[in-house]
């Protein structure tokens, strides 16, 4: 049975353009409920440590750069099938290919900087909310 929590980040290219506030108010009308949040930055090792999976990738170094460049949000959402459907909510990596009114169509401006990050399985919501939360700050 699928899960009922993703984990998100505002990522920095939509946190230094003023985004916050249109993206929580997506989440809000796309039925998600913040079960936690919080306004951080991650360190380079950190941004090596939550992307290793792509390690080998040749986008990982710009990948961490940018993801250590500035603040983000980091929030737990909740919602029947949260995983697949906040993905399918926040649209292709690749804003160009987001559907119209997403949120990478509206706040990404490349494939890097697509101002939203979704965790990709039940397995991952789980292991990146527990990077960034503890159970004490979840609500
Ligand atoms: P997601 O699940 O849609 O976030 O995509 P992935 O897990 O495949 O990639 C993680 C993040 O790496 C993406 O959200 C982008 O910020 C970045 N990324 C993915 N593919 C590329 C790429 O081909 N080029 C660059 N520069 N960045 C990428």
């Amino acid at each position: 049975m699928a899960g009922n929590i993703t984990f998100t980040m505002i990522k920095p290219d939509a946190v230094a353009q003023g985004y916050i506030g249109p993206i929580l108010t997506k989440f809000n009308e796309g039925g998600y409920t913040v079960r936690a949040m919080k306004y951080t930055r991650l360190s380079r090792k950190q941004a090596e440590a939550f992307y290793a999976i792509h390690k080998e990738r040749p986008f990982f170094e710009g990948l961490v750069d940018f993801m250590s460049s500035g603040p983000i949000v980091a929030c737990i959402l909740e919602k029947e099938n949260a995983v697949e459907n906040f993905r399918e909510f926040i649209g292709a990596t690749d804003p160009a290919k987001a559907p119209e009114g997403s949120i990478r169509k509206l706040y990404g401006s490349s494939i890097q900087q697509n101002a939203v990050h979704g965790s990709d399985c039940d397995e991952n919501a789980v292991i990146e909310s527990n990077f960034f939360f503890s159970q004490f700050e979840r609500f």
